[in-house]
């Protein structure tokens, strides 16, 4: 992958490898490598622009494995912390899998509003391994029920199995406002579940047969990863692989739910 420079990289998190024009790149290092992500990458990957944006990011540094071609920088304000994707679970960073496909380094990514405290010897409802003793980074709680606690890769991994249809919390079976958290906590939920899940590599230049980044977007971008208020994701109530912010889509701040008519 020219983006990130591995040649085996796990596909849950950097998706597929494409190939075209004599450039390899997986799915998600093209999405979320600096200004590349536009609404065209629906139809397809304009590489032009592709091969634009690997020659700045050669120049970068990655802070987590130090080798350069960093595309990736975090969103937060005026930061510089630039990491490859499969780095980033590494360093504690959070990349969001839906437009704009933001990221964020441990100092600046968004934290689980939610107040919750796990009890003593809580442990994970899906390894049954206990979890930290406060909400981390790999200590998650649902925003719902709050007392079903899971490690981070558990839940991610459930979110590859399940696919959007089916995600929702493993202890309450909350759907809409658990979607809409992971989702911002940076848990990557693909349409397809990992049986239905196409295995062949597709040309980018292609219409994918299926896109995981397939959501109705949002004309306008945010440096804030809110947990709350106009920049809160909402999932659609028909079709929880499409999402937009309040902000986006002109709702109120209260607004609870919405639906996306395109799907
Ligand atoms: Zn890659
Ligand atoms: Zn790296
Ligand atoms: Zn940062
Ligand atoms: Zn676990
Ligand atoms: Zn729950
Ligand atoms: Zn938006
Ligand atoms: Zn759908």
């Amino acid at each position: 992958c020219k983006l990130c420079r591995r040649v085996e990289a796990d596909p849950d998190i950097c998706g597929r490898k494409c190939e075209h024009q004599g450039i390899c790149a997986h799915e998600f290092c093209l999405f979320f490598a600096n200004g590349l992500y536009r609404e065209d990458m629906r139809d397809g990957v304009p590489f032009e622009h592709v091969r634009r944006k690997i020659k700045q990011a050669k120049q970068k540094n990655c802070f987590v494995c130090g080798k350069r071609r960093a595309s990736i920088t975090c969103r937060g304000m005026g930061c510089d912390r630039s990491f490859h994707l499969p780095c980033a679970a590494e360093a504690g960073c959070i990349t969001q899998y839906f437009p704009q496909y933001r990221s964020f380094c441990w100092e600046h990514r968004p934290e689980q509003t939610v107040e919750a405290t796990p009890e003593e010897n809580t442990v994970c409802i899906i390894c049954l391994v206990p979890v930290e003793e406060k909400k981390t980074y790999g200590t998650m709680v649902c925003p719902a029920c709050k007392r079903t606690w899971f490690h981070r890769h558990c839940i991610q991994n459930q979110a590859i199995q399940a696919g959007h249809r089916c995600f929702c919390c493993p202890g309450c079976h909350n759907e809409y406002r658990f979607r809409a958290e992971m989702l911002t906590m940076g848990i990557r939920i693909p349409r397809l579940p990992a049986w239905e899940s196409p295995r062949a590599y597709s040309a980018l230049s292609e219409r994918h047969s299926y896109c995981d980044g397939g959501w109705s977007l949002c004309p306008g971008g945010t440096e804030q990863p809110e947990a709350e208020g106009p920049w809160q994701l909402l999932l659609s109530s028909s079709c929880t692989a499409e999402g937009t912010h309040r902000r986006c889509s002109a709702l109120l701040d209260s607004t609870e739910s919405w639906e996306y008519d395109g799907c």
